[in-house]
């Protein structure tokens, strides 16, 4: 048989290992942020969070030489490094926010740190040493969880709370230290003998920890360049409205979803080609985004509205009835027709001519909508332009200006 190893070892940790294994972690994952960072440079809190966990690197190999090197490298200025990486955490999180990154606080820890070594009886005592570090980066944490949660606005990024949650059991495995350290202190004589001590296996769970935290910030950070790219494809260059094809896909969800309900209608800005004639292209690109921030104004949050290409636009208001519908096509069109627009903000007198079509009145195929809002336009610009029509059912409708 073989003999098996006496239990308290099995569990014992070989604290140069820790160290040394820790620094491979945590230099690949500082890695991994600037590699991340490199391939979208607009995500600069990458950078900031990349850098933090590569200078964890020295911070750790520093400490870990603690028996071969002076005291000023070990403790003084390997700490120092460590509460700065934690600080930038904390920029990289104000940015990732979309706030200034905040440099003092970010190494007033460090700063802080390198004071209090200044002082004999600090340098002396493990304990005093320990809480003091817990109680700093502990705070580093609390306001990386804290400037995540403020600053959310109405972004849904699933791995922000995930990410939160792992900084305050950072934080809460680091106020854990410092308070038992307080309550039974600890002596260091060399780092093997706090092997097996409590204060390794904390040290082992911020790490673990820390690595969470690591994939959840970078998950995130990903998150929100997948939703812009998805925004910048769904949306028109130009007026910001959606796309077509985005429009297509969401009326059809509404109208699979509800398909009685919602007026949809179509708008075709008259005589458009004039104006770029009279007034240049750059004033008829004004005009397409003048309307568009009209028409989005008096938008709700399940309304969809899209550039349908060119001149024309397209509106499907999903709880107003035909009536009620009509009724805001006709106060866009009058809008419209007042708005002031260009240098000299004086209004220019262009107008638009719109199509009206009702599921509840026409079915609620999207390509049949469509049609026969269109069909409506056609109707309208018969009919000297600047109106709302409805075929199909005109007397309804039909209004003029
Ligand atoms: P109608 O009243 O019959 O609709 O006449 P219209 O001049 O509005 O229609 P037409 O289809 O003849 O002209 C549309 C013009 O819209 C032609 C095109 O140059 C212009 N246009 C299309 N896209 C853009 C754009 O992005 N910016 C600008 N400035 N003009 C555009
Ligand atoms: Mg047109
Ligand atoms: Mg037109």
């Amino acid at each position: 048989m073989v003999p098996q190893p006496p239990a308290s070892s099995m569990l014992a940790i070989d604290i140069h290992t820790l160290l040394l294994v820790s620094t491979l972690i945590l230099g690949s994952m500082g890695l991994l942020f600037l590699v991340s960072w490199w391939d979208d440079r607009t995500a600069r809190e990458r950078l900031d969070w990349g850098l933090g966990f590569l200078i964890l690197v020295p911070g750790v190999v520093l400490l870990s030489l603690r028996d071969r090197i002076g005291d000023v490298w070990s403790i003084a200025i390997a700490n120092a490094i460590i509460l700065a990486s934690y600080g930038l955490l904390y920029t990289g999180a104000r940015r990732f926010c979309g706030r200034k990154p905040g440099w003092g606080v970010a190494l007033c820890g460090a700063g802080l740190w390198l004071f209090l070594c200044r002082w004999p009886m600090f340098m002396e005592r493990f304990d005093l040493r320990v809480i003091a570090a817990s109680v700093l980066c502990a705070a580093y944490c609390a306001m990386v969880a804290r400037t995540l949660q403020r600053d959310a606005g109405g972004e849904r990024l699933p791995s922000r709370g995930r990410a939160i949650a792992a900084f305050a059991t950072v934080g809460a495995i680091l106020t854990l230290r410092g308070i038992l350290m307080m309550i039974a202190p600890v002596e260091l004589r060399g780092l093997a003998s706090i092997e097996s001590s409590w204060v390794t296996w904390l040290g082992l769970g911020v790490l673990v920890v820390g690595l969470i935290c690591a994939h959840f910030l970078l998950a995130m950070s990903s998150e929100r360049s997948n939703m812009h790219h998805r925004r910048a494809a769904e949306r028109d260059d130009l007026t910001g409205a959606l796309s077509r094809r985005a429009f297509v896909t969401r009326a059809r969800e509404r109208l699979e979803r509800a398909p009685d309900a919602g007026t949809l209608m179509f708008f075709d800005i008259d005589h458009f080609k004039a104006i770029n004639d009279t007034h240049g292209h750059a004033l008829g690109d004004e005009v397409l985004i003048a309307f568009a921030r009209l028409v989005e104004e008096g938008l709700g949050p399940e309304d969809l509205f899209a550039r349908w290409g060119g001149e024309e636009f397209v509106l499907f208001l999903a709880d107003r009835d035909f009536v009620a519908g009509r009724r805001v096509a006709e106060e866009i069109r009058r809008a419209f027709a007042r708005l002031a627009i260009g240098e000299d903000e004086r209004p220019l007198g262009v107008t638009v001519s719109v199509g009206l079509a009702a599921p509840a009145l026409t079915g609620p195929d999207l390509d049949h909508l469509i049609a026969c809002a269109d069909a409506g336009v056609y109707a309208a610009k018969r009919a000297g332009r600047d109106r709302v029509e409805a075929v199909g059912a005109p007397t309804l409708a039909t209004s003029s200006a």
